[in-house]
């Protein structure tokens, strides 16, 4: 590409479309031919554990998990991410009351993701769990190549730059969002959360008995019906209608065995959320 100094300004520019663009016109971002993203680890499965829906319950719920990944580790490379759970809503509800703000908050419920991640790899740690960190990403080939199951914490790095919220001051992307982007990011082969329930009702079942179960929706369509309580964050939502290479996740009960083994074989077994637009 060659350096072309322009006429007006005597600015040193190199030729290409992106020249001179402020990057943010609409006609010359619609102009762009993007092509699909390249997949780093197609065979790759991401899995997060939930924080509160899974670990804060304790051994019942994550030894049967962790004996059920390891079961899976010959047949499917995984990588767990942590969520936080209640001691991240603990930390959650001091930090608002002492007036910190969203970044701060992001980065006391990223330490909290961590202290999962290490007790997770721990666990797994005879079988090849390592805990990694995000800088660790670009090694994750090389690590399964070791036989190891790579546990990551689930916050997304954006820590004191964590997006502000409409409403109120959590972060709101938060572990199910940076699981999902991990996914998308390495072009995983598919997206699983293992949650304590069979996956997305039409309220929380646990508040509403009556609350019906959804198979499969689209992401764009689960946002148009405004529902008053979700299983995933909702920010995750937008993150699926724009994916460019993991098209839809899928949420399974962790506390029934055996189904995270056939969803990771493929299997429709939880809530399948995908993009439909
Ligand atoms: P995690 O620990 O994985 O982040 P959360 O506890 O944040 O999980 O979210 C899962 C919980 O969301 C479920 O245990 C359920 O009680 C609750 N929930 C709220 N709304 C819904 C809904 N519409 N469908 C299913 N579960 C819901
Ligand atoms: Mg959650």
């Amino acid at each position: 590409m060659p350096l072309i100094r322009e006429r007006d300004s005597k600015r040193l520019h190199v030729k290409s479309k992106l020249m001179g663009e402020s990057l943010v016109g609409k006609g010359f971002l619609a102009s762009l031919e993007y092509g699909e993203p390249f997949r780093a680890l197609p065979d790759v499965n991401v899995l997060k554990i939930g924080g509160q829906s899974i670990t804060d319950i304790g051994a019942s719920a994550v030894l049967p998990i962790i004996k059920e990944v390891v079961e899976n580790a010959a047949r499917h490379k995984m990588i767990l991410a942590t969520g936080g759970g209640t001691r991240s809503r603990h930390v959650y509800a001091v930090a608002m009351e002492l007036g910190m703000p969203t970044g701060v908050i992001a980065k006391l419920g990223q330490s909290v993701s961590e202290q999962n991640a290490l007790m997770i790899s721990t666990l797994l740690s005879p079988y090849g769990g390592i805990k990694l960190g995000h800088d660790d990403i670009s090694k994750l080939a090389a690590y399964f190549r070791q036989g190891c199951i790579p546990v990551v914490h689930g916050m997304p790095p954006y820590g004191y730059f964590e997006h502000l919220p409409r409403e109120g001051r959590l972060p709101p992307n938060r572990t199910d969002v940076g699981t999902f982007l991990l996914a998308e990011v390495i072009g995983a082969k598919q997206c699983i959360f293992v949650k304590d329930v069979d996956g997305l009702y039409t309220d929380n079942p646990k508040v509403d008995p009556n609350a019906e179960f959804i198979s499969r929706i689209g992401a764009a369509e689960l946002i148009e019906r405004d529902l008053e309580d979700l299983v995933v964050e909702r920010a995750l939502l937008e993150m699926i209608i724009n994916a460019r290479s993991v098209k839809q996740i899928q949420i399974v009960n962790g506390l029934k065995p055996g189904l995270l083994t056939r969803a990771l074989d493929g299997e429709h077994v939880g809530t399948i959320i995908y993009q439909d637009v």
